[in-house]
């Protein structure tokens, strides 16, 4: 399963200052996301009154950037380039990839296309990274206690949520059309769960019986034979058990009974 890349708009200046960049960045170990500090502010002008105005130099000796801005509209930006070091998280800029994201309302939450973006980015990121975003997404308030990003520090089930929104849509589990916004009050992404139907065809094979074997009612090596089976005989298993009183698993067949899963008597085909 891999996610495909989301969508990105280029914000990348064509010449970068020491203050929004630094060298090359050696490992990436985490994702830090952050809020641009004021609400209701556009991420473009994050990028176009703010980062630009401190790549020129404008704002004396202040460093500060990021590798991504998040816009209230879904946009995407991409800033600093992934590679560089960017200045976004203090003692973590040297390991992490540094997210900003605009915000909405008194209490700083995404909008709805922002959140679906985040949640799509953040897993492309995990993907690309090898990281797993339950463990390896951080808020800029783990690493200085800064408040930031200001929701998800006073929401912390809610960063949470997002963490696993993102984990999930990254292994399939959760897909676009479910992902909801955690932050706005509305409920959590929902989980589609297969109906026992469906999970039986997923997974459901045939095996062919390389001897005469036992079929019992059920998964117990110690359980008497209901009946046996021909050596050659085609069959259809719906799922793989442990069986009691032995350390070779069974499977079970179509017609609710079992038999051994032991490649040695019987072979998938
Ligand atoms: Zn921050």
């Amino acid at each position: 399963m891999t996610v495909s890349k989301p969508k990105m708009v280029c914000k990348t200046p064509s010449y970068l200052s020491k203050y929004i960049a630094g060298g090359t960045r050696r490992r990436t170990t985490k994702i830090a996301f952050h809020y641009t500090g004021a609400h209701d502010v556009k991420g473009i002008n994050t990028i176009n009154n703010w980062f630009n105005s401190i790549n020129r130099g404008e704002q004396g000796n202040r460093y500060a950037s990021s590798h991504f801005v998040m816009d209230l509209d879904g946009t995407i930006y991409t800033y600093i380039p992934m590679k560089r070091i960017a200045w976004t998280t203090n003692a973590a800029n040297y390991y992490s990839i540094g997210i900003e994201c605009a915000t909405t309302g008194n209490d700083d939450h995404y909008t709805d296309e922002e959140y679906v973006s985040m949640v799509k980015l953040g897993a492309w990121l995990a993907q690309y990274y090898g990281l797993d975003p339950r463990e390896d997404f951080i808020r800029h308030y783990d690493v200085t206690r800064k408040i930031c990003p200001r929701y998800f520090v006073n929401h912390s089930d809610k960063w949470k949520q997002f963490k696993l929104d993102c984990y999930n849509y990254l292994h399939g589990k959760l897909k676009e059309k479910d992902i909801r916004n955690c932050t706005n009050g509305k409920g959590n992404s929902k989980i589609a769960t297969k109906s026992k139907k469906e999970q039986t065809k997923a997974t459901k094979f045939e095996i062919i019986t390389l001897d005469k074997l036992n079929i019992r009612k059920v998964a117990d090596w110690d359980a008497d034979p209901v009946t046996t089976v021909k050596k050659g005989q085609h069959l259809q298993v719906i799922d793989t058990v442990d069986a009691k009183n032995g350390s070779t698993p069974m499977y079970r067949l179509e017609s609710g009974l079992y038999i051994t899963a032991s490649d040695k008597y019987v072979k998938k085909v």
